[in-house]
Formats: structure tokens, C-alpha cells, sequence
């Protein structure tokens, strides 16, 4: 990884408009690497709103031959797209580690799931139906059809940088859509392989195009823009409430995947290892720098001693590093901003009278020398009033909140304004039906942590969400719309 960094680190990068590489009239900014912060990875560009126009004006250019393009064609470009995903795992997976921070197995599992993804939008494409239903009077019909709805904007935040984009715009093209992207400013690096890619399977110039710039400079002109049919968002609750108010003055739709504050709740359930290894693995990961993070432990009180054990001796397994140490099993944080965010939570949390039990501490020397690396934490003596209870901190930090019984439980575990994904242990059925019912969440996961698959809904509610949910079949009420034809003959 290093040696391939050493040789392709350091190149300029434009906007990807129209099926050409175009440089912005704002100029170049310099991204780093998030374990090497002295390496430059690439100049890429400091967009202007006159870029957003012109992708935005590429994209409905080339609608109208996109959405006419037969079915299986689309279906067959994106199984190709697929492939070559496959293909560059390798190289992708270099980009997505070094701009991102994420240790290269994480990265790599993040380009295979990004092909499957692909793969199964790739068959929706055929599988567009509607509706037929009989006429009020005789000789007549009435069908129903999903159109695709033109050119969606879709903007990502910097925690995949590879997954994000691909699971908006392969469903996109898949439905005949149009696509302006808009990474985050900090990782734009595996997007622009990834355009290089979908226009090597064969996506049509200004299919899809790619503006890089900062979303406070660039977002509203996106948003806005009279020519973009819907914005697909992936980001924080404050950016998405702010792109929805935008949306609604115009009618635009929106497809909105914000942050959660996920609990697993851990009931009567035999095998507490199972468990603290599906806490620890859904919390840990990409550093905690997960939508779908468990970040709250709500266990039943005479469970809490022996739960804490087996959750201290998965952490104590966790191996921090650089991507590039294979040992290595959680890297650092994408950013000093995001450090400082994680920190003051510890302070915080401290402060409220939590225990920190592990974890938290700031590595300097050696290997850790160029980039942001906390241990991961775990807080004891936590309180569902407490801020690390309440609020999303995006970071390697595990709560343990502890609950007379299964109703208190509940209780604490909706007790948030978000509502995304939890997880519950528990051995006995009635529980586990009860919970799945009652938790008000997107997502609710029994016995597993918060992992979701390739092929089923994925969304949240509350401040979590809005709109059709992403991923699986649900995407056809984001990327279409409906038109009723009315036949006498
Ligand atoms: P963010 O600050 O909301 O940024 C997300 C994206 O919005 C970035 O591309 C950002 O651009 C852009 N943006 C900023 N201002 C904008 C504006 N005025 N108009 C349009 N776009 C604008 O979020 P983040 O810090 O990157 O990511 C962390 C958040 O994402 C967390 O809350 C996490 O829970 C959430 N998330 C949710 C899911 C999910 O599926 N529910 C998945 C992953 C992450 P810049 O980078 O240029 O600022």
C-alpha cells in the first residue's frame, strides 16, 4: 500500500462533467493522508456554483437517452461495473484507507460490498412493475407505471467513500436517473476511480458526473438547482434538516439517511460472549465512525457485572493502527476536528460522573506519530439523561446504561431522538417479537449487532430519516414516480 501511495499520491483532479475530467475556475485544494497527515494525496478541486451548473445541465442533457435506454442494457453496464469494482478492489481499497483512515480489511469488504450492492440494483432494473387493474366500465384498463423521476442530486459524508456513492448511484442509473455526486471535501479520492469506472462499463457521458467541492459552498446551489428531480442525502441531522427545508419550498423529494444514537439491548440472553463480540465489532468499526454504530449498552441490571467482562475483553483485542499494519484492526479517526469532537465527549462524559473503564486515550509516539488515533472507550455508570447518552458521537466510544427489566429497557432505548438501528439479545421469543415491534427504529436487529445486507431496506426514523429508504426494494419509491394510464378501446 505504501509504495503504491509513494507512486500515485500527489496528481491533480478535476470534476468529472459531461464525460470529461474539467478543472474548476476555484482552484485545486490539497487532501491528506489520514494516517500520514505530512503526505498529500491528491489536488482536488475547490468547486464553484457555475461547476454545479454545468453537471447539473450535463445530467438532464443526457436523461431523456439514458431513461429510454432498455432495461437489461442498463442492467448489463452496471453487472459490468460490478466487475470492474472486483477488479480494482485492491487499488480502491489504497484510496479509500489512505484518505478515509479505515484499516485496508475494512476497506476492501467496503468495495466487495459496494459490487453486491451494485449487483442487486442491477437486477431492479428489470424488475420495474406496475400495476393493472380493471376499468369502472366496459372496454376499458388502467395501468400503473414507475418512471424514472430525472436528475438526482446525491451528496455524501466522508465514512464511506466508497459504499455511499455507489449505493446511490448504481439504484439511480438502474432506475434510468441521472446523477450530479458531491462527495465529502475530505474524501474524494476512491470517487474519482469510481467515475472512471462506471464510464469503462459503458454509463453514457453525463450519465453521471462528479462536482468535488465544500457543501457550504457548493450544497445550496446543488439542492436548489430547478433541474434536480430529487437529492439523495447521507449526513448529519442539522445538514439534512437544512436540505429538506431547501427541498419542500420546490417540491423536490428527498431520500434522507442521517445519525443515530443505536442501542443494543441485552435481555435474558445465555451466551453474553456471542453478544459482547456483536457489540463490539458494530461499535468499534471504522472507528466508531458508523451511522449504524451500537454507541449504548441497555442491559438488564444482574447481567450488567458479567456483560461488562466479556465487553472488556473484546476491546482488549482490538489492535489500533495505520491501514497498512496488517495486525491492525481499527484505525484512526479521519481527522483532528473529529478527535477534538471525540475527546470532549470523553471530557464530557467524565464530567457527568460516567466511569470510563477503558479506553479513550490519545496515541502519539511511533506509528500513531501522523494521525488521530483513540483507544476505544468504554463508559459504566451511564444515564439515559446523560449527553453521551443522548447525543451522536461518531467516534469509538460504548455506553452501558443498565435497566431494572425488559419494559425499562424499552423505555431507555427508545428514549432519543434518534431511531436508526438496535440490536437485542435475548433468548426468549415473546421478548424479541415485543422489542421488534415497539423499538422505534428503522432497523432492529435480534441476537446480531447492527450489520445490514445488500439486498434489504435500510433507512431510519425519527431524526434518522425521511423519505423511501435506500438499498433495497424500497429505492423504487425514491427513484421513480408514478403515472396512471387510463385506456378505452
Ligand atoms: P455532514 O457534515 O452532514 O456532511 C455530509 C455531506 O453534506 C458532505 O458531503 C458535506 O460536504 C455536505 N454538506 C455540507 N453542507 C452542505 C450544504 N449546505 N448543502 C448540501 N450539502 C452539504 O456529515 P459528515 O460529518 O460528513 O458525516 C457524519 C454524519 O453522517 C453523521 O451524523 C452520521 O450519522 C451520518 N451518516 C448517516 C448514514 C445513514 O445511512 N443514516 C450513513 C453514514 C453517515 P463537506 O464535506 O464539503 O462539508
Amino acid at each position: 500500500m505504501l509504495t503504491w501511495l509513494e507512486q500515485n499520491c500527489g496528481k491533480t483532479y478535476g470534476n468529472f462533467i459531461g464525460g470529461e475530467w474539467t478543472a474548476s475556475e476555484g482552484g485545486t485544494v490539497p487532501i491528506y493522508h489520514a494516517a500520514r497527515r505530512s503526505q498529500v494525496l491528491g489536488y482536488f478541486p475547490n468547486s464553484t456554483e457555475a461547476d454545479v451548473n454545468r453537471a447539473v445541465e450535463a445530467a438532464h442533457a443526457a436523461f431523456p437517452a439514458w431513461a429510454a435506454t432498455p432495461a437489461p442494457e442498463r442492467t448489463a453496464i452496471l453487472m459490468k461495473f460490478a466487475d470492474l469494482l472486483e477488479r480494482d478492489q485492491e487499488e480502491l481499497a489504497y484510496r479509500l484507507s489512505a484518505e478515509q483512515g479505515k484499516t485496508l480489511s475494512e476497506a476492501r469488504g467496503e468495495v466487495l460490498r459496494a459490487a453486491r450492492e451494485t449487483r442487486f440494483a442491477a437486477g431492479e432494473a428489470l424488475r420495474i412493475a406496475g400495476d393493472t387493474l380493471p376499468g369502472e366500465r366496459g372496454r376499458t384498463s388502467i395501468r400503473t407505471l414507475r418512471q424514472p423521476i430525472g436528475v438526482v442530486a446525491a451528496i455524501a459524508p466522508w465514512n464511506f467513500p466508497v459504499i455511499t456513492p455507489v449505493r446511490k448511484i448504481s439504484p439511480a442509473l438502474a432506475y434510468g436517473c441521472t446523477v450530479v455526486f458531491k462527495p465529502a471535501t475530505a474524501t474524494p479520492w476512491a470517487t474519482v476511480r469510481l467515475m472512471e469506472l462506471y464510464a469503462k462499463a459503458g454509463v453514457p457521458a453525463g450519465v453521471v458526473n462528479l462536482v468535488i467541492g465544500s457543501g457550504s459552498k457548493i450544497g445550496d446551489a446543488l439542492v436548489s438547482h430547478p433541474l434536480v428531480a430529487g437529492i439523495s442525502f447521507t449526513g448529519s441531522t442539522a445538514q439534512g434538516l437544512r436540505i429538506q427545508r431547501l427541498a419542500a419550498g420546490r417540491l423536490a423529494r428527498t431520500q434522507l439517511e442521517l445519525g443515530g444514537k443505536n442501542p443494543a439491548v441485552v435481555l435474558d440472553y445465555a451466551d453474553l460472549e456471542h453478544a459482547a463480540r456483536q457489540i463490539v465489532s458494530a461499535a468499534f468499526t471504522c472507528s466508531g465512525q458508523r451511522c449504524t454504530a451500537i454507541s449504548r449498552v441497555i442491559v438488564l441490571r444482574e447481567r450488567a457485572e458479567a456483560l461488562k467482562e466479556s465487553l472488556l475483553a473484546e476491546i482488549a483485542k482490538i489492535k489500533v493502527g495505520p491501514a497498512w499494519d496488517p495486525e491492525a484492526t481499527m484505525g484512526p479517526l479521519i481527522n483532528q476536528a473529529q478527535m477534538d469532537a471525540v475527546l470532549e465527549y470523553i471530557r464530557i462524559g467524565k464530567e457527568e460522573g460516567a466511569r470510563l473503564l477503558t479506553g479513550g486515550e490519545v496515541l502519539r509516539d511511533g506509528i500513531y506519530a501522523e494521525g488521530c488515533y483513540v483507544t476505544p472507550a468504554l463508559f459504566d455508570r451511564v444515564t439515559p439523561e446523560m449527553r453521551i447518552a443522548r447525543e451522536e458521537i461518531f467516534g469509538p466510544v460504548l455506553c452501558v446504561l443498565e435497566a431494572e427489566d425488559a419494559e425499562d429497557a424499552l423505555r431507555m432505548a427508545n428514549d432519543t431522538d434518534y431511531g436508526l438501528a438496535a440490536a437485542v439479545f435475548t433468548d426468549r421469543l415473546a421478548d424479541a417479537e415485543d422489542f421488534a415491534g415497539r423499538l422505534r427504529s428503522g432497523m432492529v436487529h435480534i441476537n446480531h449487532g447492527t450489520a445490514s445486507a445488500v439486498h434489504a431496506p435500510f433507512g431510519g426514523v425519527k431524526m434518522s430519516g425521511y423519505g423511501p429508504y435506500s438499498i433495497g426494494r424500497s429505492n423504487l419509491e425514491f427513484f421513480t414516480e408514478m403515472k396512471v394510464v387510463y385506456v378505452q378501446y
